[in-house]
């Protein structure tokens, strides 16, 4: 077994490259100062189903890219364990079952009503643009 040595040192260890993660690291690595090591148990998202929508079929029980659990036995479903489905790849469960995330929080209407009378965006908008990076930069609309 191949065994790292290489010392790293960090101010935050975050452990899980999931939404959570991935968002934390992200919100710490604003200061450069500050030195953040982002830990994930899975690999690359190089699954191609990752990346095609709906590609979620292909990638739900592949232990490649999934823990693939089981619940313990549920009383409720007659003792049956459930199938649990969890990502293990960067990204986490995200990277395999949201193809895309769109902030739609008002119709077309309300949008140019607030933008006329000088309304702030929405948080949420902000939020998603913040998480969302290429995908929402891309369209006006966002
Ligand atoms: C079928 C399905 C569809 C969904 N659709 C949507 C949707 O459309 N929109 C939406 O907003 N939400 C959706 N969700 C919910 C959303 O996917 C989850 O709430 C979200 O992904 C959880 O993120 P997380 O960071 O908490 O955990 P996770 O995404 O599970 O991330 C945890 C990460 O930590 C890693 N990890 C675990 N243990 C260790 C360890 N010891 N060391 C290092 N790394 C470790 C894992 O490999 C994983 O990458 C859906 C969920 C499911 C099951």
């Amino acid at each position: 077994m191949a065994t790292r040595t290489d010392r790293v040192e960090a101010d935050f260890v975050v452990v899980g490259a999931g939404s959570a993660g991935c968002a934390v690291a992200a919100r710490l690595s604003e200061d450069t100062a500050t030195r953040v090591v982002l830990l994930e148990a899975g690999g690359e998202d190089k699954n191609r189903w990752i990346h095609i929508p709906l590609g979620f079929g292909k990638t739900f029980a592949d232990p490649s890219v999934n823990w693939c659990y089981q619940t313990e036995p549920d009383p409720g479903a007659a003792d049956r364990r459930v199938f649990w489905p969890r990502g293990k790849v960067m990204g986490g469960l995200s990277a395999t079952t949201i193809s895309t995330a769109r902030a739609r929080t008002a119709s077309a209407t309300t949008r140019r009503r607030r933008a006329t009378a000088g309304a702030a965006r929405p948080p949420l908008v902000i939020c998603v643009r913040r998480c969302s990076g290429p995908i929402c930069e891309s369209s006006p609309k966002h």
